[in-house]
């Protein structure tokens, strides 16, 4: 368990994480998210005293960390860069067991480490273990900068946009295979990222910050159905090109797609059925009745189209202006 109580930095008078508080749960993968500057790695790079808070208390499992000694802190916190630092002319077996090398393992558990690890990520042991990291692609350096952070055993995996950098069908696959790597050993992930799509399909639960402060804290699902304020529908609407925050058969009638007059019906919805109820109701049957605190309304399939017309309309005006 990671837990901030109050927690602010500054630099020189200037506030760039303020009044901090969140507990991470032992085994989650948690997500900081939010735009560049709003302080996501600046907390992040607290959790392993790379940065030294100003005010407040952090707590790892109930001990303070100005109480643990520096290096058993950061043997215990694996960390993740975008731009992994492997080093170029060792392999990847020595890569790899860096830190359990300082901690002194025997060769013969090193070497069966390595050998779990990289079958893990499905990198065939013998072939990858005696390369030179100089001679791997982006995405297999990344890999292995992952590896290697797990390598001792650590309980926490600090990653700071470890996949920024790579073509989107790598960047897939390195996140199945953190996934995949989290489930399995079980550690407790903190991650990094600026894009909303990479937050939701991995975070079990996700931290929106904004110009040093907490937006909202909660599961994909809470956030997407019930953003906290207007900064993070925004920040959802700009980072989701399918979101179309909460839009219900009201926001629809409110546009004047409806007619009053008393029409032949074959389903009924009410006004708080979301918009994906209305297009899947209108992709079965040609018009829908729509209950109100008055009189009866009604929609059909013609008026979805010229509901999206419009929209589509909408947004190449704001295109070209
Ligand atoms: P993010 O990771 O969300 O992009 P950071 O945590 O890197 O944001 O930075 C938060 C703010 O702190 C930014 O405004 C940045 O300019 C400022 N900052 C970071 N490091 C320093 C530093 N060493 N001195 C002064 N300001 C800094």
């Amino acid at each position: 368990m990671i837990r901030f109580e109050n927690i602010t930095k500054r630099y020189n008078d200037t506030a760039v994480v303020s009044d901090f508080n969140l507990v991470i749960n032992k085994g989650e993968f948690f997500v900081l998210i939010g735009p560049s500057g709003s302080g996501k790695t600046t907390t992040l790079k607290m959790i392993n005293k790379l940065i030294k808070l100003s005010e407040g208390t952090l707590f790892i499992e109930e001990k303070k960390i100005s109480e643990y000694d520096i290096q058993e802190l950061r043997w215990n916190i694996g960390y993740v860069l975008q731009q992994i630092a492997l080093f170029p002319n060792m392999t990847v077996e020595e890569n790899i067991t860096i830190v359990p090398e300082m901690k002194k393992w025997s060769k013969e558990d090193m070497h069966n480490r390595v050998t779990e690890l990289l079958e893990s990520v499905d990198l065939d042991p013998e072939k990858y273990r005696g390369r030179k990291t100089s001679e791997l692609s982006g995405g297999e350096q990344q890999r292995i900068g992952v590896l290697r952070a797990l390598a001792a055993d650590p309980d926490i995996i600090l990653m700071d946009e470890p996949f920024s950098a790579l073509d989107p069908i790598t960047r897939n696959s390195l996140q199945q295979d953190v996934m995949k790597l989290q489930r399995k050993f079980k550690k407790t992930v903190v991650f990094v990222t600026h894009d909303m799509q990479e937050a939701i399909q991995l975070g079990d639960r996700i931290c929106v910050m904004n110009q040093g402060r907490i937006e909202q804290v909660g599961t994909a699902d809470e956030i997407l159905k019930k953003p906290a304020n207007d900064f993070v529908e925004e920040f959802l609407r700009t980072g989701l090109p399918y979101y179309d925050g909460e839009k219900t058969v009201k926001t629809f009638i409110e546009k004047g797609f409806y007619t009053k007059d008393e029409s032949f019906f074959e389903e009924t919805l009410n006004l708080s059925d979301s918009l994906d109820d209305l297009i899947l109701a209108l992709a079965r049957v040609n018009t829908l009745k729509v209950i109100t605190d008055k009189e009866p309304l009604y929609i059909s399939r013609e008026q979805l189209i010229h509901y999206f017309a419009d929209d589509i309309d909408a947004k190449e005006q704001e295109e070209k202006a």
